[in-house]
């Protein structure tokens, strides 16, 4: 029988994860991704195999039984996009009965269906939602989504903008870049532009293909991923651990506070441009501030 629950897997920008998953076994989702690590599946409106509520609650409360390691958030995932689940909000309120204090409640979802009322009654009850936006522009929309006929980029847009005022807990946007698709510059700057007026939005991961697609796709090369970072000034980015690993770049206090300037950088990205005996005196001089946003600690400029 079909088991929804999996993990807890170990995530860099979440921590562990134990995760549920709505769509069964077989890929569910209103886009086909170019980067999709799924099968390649024509896309669908609506999700056809719905499971019971009550069968995912019941898996969980069993997987938390049993569960010996530590877990920081249980992730509402899906072979598929989990907004289509018919069911989402009286999933997320059982889950709420069933987790322990101090574990955050996480969805993963493409964002395609944020201005659906029913879906923004469900969403609100999540502790951290992170949704995907990798194109801006119709075309490139098209091209890296492959999304179902009769989706609108401008409705996706205009969803997004609708929920995010409405939203109290943690939002999150991922930014995949796929060389030759959506990695032109005026296009990054274009999206970048439209994350800005993303109300509370806060922290936008960005990254690139790092397991096998399901079409033919490849990577950005971190020196092009960090070209790109420029057009996301001011905004909360955590970057891709390839790129973390490849950013060596010797720095002294006076460069490293110019770039705090420009955008919070993550702990882990600052150690890449100085010492942490360097930060912490910078600390002490009060030249910047520490912040956590999900599982991540930034550095903030004052
Ligand atoms: S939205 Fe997610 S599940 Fe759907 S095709 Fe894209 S990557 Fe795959």
């Amino acid at each position: 029988m079909f088991n929804p629950i999996f993990g807890p897997l170990k995530s860099r920008r979440f921590g562990w994860s134990l995760g549920i998953d709505v769509s069964g076994q077989a890929k569910q989702c209103n886009f086909d991704c170019l980067y999709c690590e799924l099968v390649a599946k024509k896309p669908q409106e609506h999700m056809q195999d719905i499971l019971a509520p009550t069968l995912i609650l019941n898996a969980l409360k069993s997987a938390l039984d049993k569960l010996e390691s530590p877990l920081d958030v249980c992730t509402t995932t899906a072979n598929g996009e989990p907004t289509l689940y018919p069911y989402l909000k009286d999933l997320i309120v059982g889950m709420q009965g069933l987790i322990p204090k101090g574990v955050q409640t996480l969805i993963l979802s493409n964002g395609s269906r944020f201005g659906v009322s029913e879906v923004q009654e469900a969403l609100v009850h999540y502790d951290i939602v992170k949704f995907s936006l990798d194109a801006i522009w119709p075309k490139v929309f098209s091209r890296i989504d492959r999304p179902h006929k009769d989706l609108s980029l401008a409705k996706i847009l205009e969803g997004v903008l609708d929920f995010a005022p409405k939203y109290g807990g943690f939002l999150v946007a991922e930014v995949l870049l796929v060389a030759g698709v959506n990695d032109n510059p005026a296009h990054i700057k274009d999206l970048a532009d439209f994350l800005r007026q993303v109300p509370n939005l806060r922290r936008i991961d960005l990254s690139t293909i790092d397991r096998p697609p399901a079409h033919q796709a490849k990577p950005l090369e971190p020196a092009k991923l960090q070209e790109l970072m420029a057009h996301f000034q001011g905004l909360p980015l955590s970057l891709p651990k390839r790129v973390l690993e490849q950013t060596q770049v010797p720095s002294s206090k006076e460069a490293f506070l110019e770039l705090l300037r420009c955008r919070p950088l993550s702990v882990e990205e600052a150690r890449c441009y100085l010492s942490a005996r360097q930060l912490q005196e910078l600390q002490e001089m009060g030249a910047l501030q520490t912040k956590q946003v999900g599982q991540i600690h930034f550095y903030y400029h004052p």
